[in-house]
């Protein structure tokens, strides 16, 4: 069934990033970016936007890790449940952080407006999902902690929900008109054309080797070049390598996969998601679908790449879907999250001037564009601290046997859920 696959759809559909070339010599900024994913990117434009000079270093392509792989759905909030949030990280902050991410999809779509980026966005709301009674319990909490905060989030009844999805499968979903769906890399590859519009510099295929202290701040090294700054973040989250490879041992990489099928035809289109929302449910190996704008059904699971999860995919396809028949996959791919411990986003200041942001935990077109702007906010004296806690993370003990435990867990739920997974 997978001999047509090549490769991700999102590279195959994406409009051509910026030429760029890797980095030679000396050069001297006031910031310089390891990373060239969403937070690097939006921190460039939005430091450059500001008048600090600014240069991001990416390993491999613009768009390379998580932001380039992701299913696109540009969500508010974080994936705890509001309450949770607040008994995390204490109720100030925590209302802090929700009030920052309640506009995030906001930022993203602005940006995308602002700067003319082709990348398939619909700001038509998400649905989360309900599956069974404790699916429809989480999101009654959910939807109460969420309108008790101002979202103007709905919770929809099984006529609507399954009307809306086009599946006789959900009892429920929490509807949130400020989300939307974006072809994640096209948006990647547009925020590094708005930055270098905006005068920030960017090397791709630059794989840093060390950031060194200097007596003016920092010293990034690549094979080829050197990039000295006051100030470095580091934005690779869950694809840190080579020099900075460290700060991988903080999170636990958990790997979710999508396969994209054949466009549609118009009568399946006008059954499934006609109003062209994306979705995810509430089960605990989580799975997602939305269309893009080709018409092709786009249907993600957690767990690596390989024939347990497409087999998986295709069976829950034709339940949740019937009318499809067998769908053709013509695309496959996957990517690492990064999971932190409390499930949220960290910025370490891991030196005097040299900074991570990470550990968005499967949520973070909105989140990692929210704090690259704050970032830049706050290294040109415009905020006196970001909205996510600035925290030292530890290096999570048993990360590999963590991994596995989750990579296990999705692979054995998917071998044992072939049939009646709704059930
Ligand atoms: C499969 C999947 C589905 C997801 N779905 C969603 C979703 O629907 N909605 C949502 O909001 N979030 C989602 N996420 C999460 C989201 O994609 C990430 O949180 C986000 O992309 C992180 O962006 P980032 O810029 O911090 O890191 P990344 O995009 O991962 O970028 C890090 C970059 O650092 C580079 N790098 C690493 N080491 C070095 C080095 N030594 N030198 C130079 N460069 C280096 C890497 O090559 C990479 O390009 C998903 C993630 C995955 C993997």
């Amino acid at each position: 069934m997978l001999e047509s696959v090549c490769d991700s759809l999102w590279r195959a559909s994406a409009p051509e990033g910026p030429k760029l070339a890797p980095l030679e010599g000396r050069h001297e900024v006031q910031v310089a970016i390891v990373g060239g994913g969403f937070t690097g990117l939006s921190a460039a434009l939005h430091l450059a936007q500001l008048g600090l000079s600014v240069a991001v270093i990416e390993a491999q392509e613009i768009g390379f890790g998580g932001s380039g792989r992701n299913v696109g759905l540009v969500n508010a909030g974080v994936w705890l449940e509001p309450d949770q949030l607040d008994k995390t990280i204490g109720a100030d902050a925590g209302r802090t952080l929700y009030n920052t991410l309640a506009d995030a999809p906001e930022l993203v779509f602005s940006l995308i407006e602002k700067y003319q980026i082709q990348c398939e966005a619909v700001r038509h709301g998400t649905l989360h999902a309900g599956v069974g009674k404790p699916g429809l319990a989480q999101l009654q909490r959910r939807c109460e902690q969420m309108q008790m905060r101002g979202a103007p989030v709905q919770l929809l009844d099984t006529a609507e929900a399954q009307t809306r999805i086009g599946s006789s499968k959900f009892n429920s979903a929490l509807f949130d008109p400020r989300a939307g769906t974006i072809q994640p890399l096209a948006y990647a590859r547009g925020l590094a054309k708005a930055a270098l519009k905006e005068g920030a510099l960017l090397f791709d295929h630059s794989p840093v080797s060390s950031v060194q202290p200097s007596s003016e701040g920092w010293i990034v090294n690549t094979p080829d070049g050197e990039v000295h700054a006051q100030k470095v973040v580091l934005a690779t989250n869950a694809y840190s390598e080579h020099g900075v490879k460290e700060q991988a041992r903080k999170f636990v990489p958990i790997f979710y996969s999508q396969l994209a099928s054949q466009p549609l035809t118009s009568a399946q289109l006008a059954q499934i998601l006609p109003n062209g929302e994306g979705v995810w449910d509430t089960c605990t190996v989580m799975s997602s679908f939305r269309l893009d704008q080709q018409g092709r059904l786009i249907f993600g699971g957690m767990g690596g790449e390989g024939g347990v999860l497409s087999n998986w995919a295709s069976q829950r396809v034709s339940e949740l879907f019937p009318f499809l028949n067998k769908v053709e996959w013509a695309y496959s791919w996957s990517g690492k999250i990064a999971y932190s411990e409390d499930h949220l986003p960290h910025c370490q200041q891991l030196q005097r001037g040299l900074f991570s942001v990470a550990g968005y935990s499967g949520r973070g077109i909105g989140p990692g564009t929210m704090m690259g702007k704050e970032l830049a906010e706050w290294f040109a004296g415009k905020r006196d601290a970001l909205s996510v806690p600035t925290t030292t993370l530890r290096n999570i003990p048993l990360r590999e046997l963590k991994r596995l435990f989750y990579e296990v867990g999705a692979h054995t739920y998917h071998l044992g859920q072939k049939t009646h997974a709704f059930d």
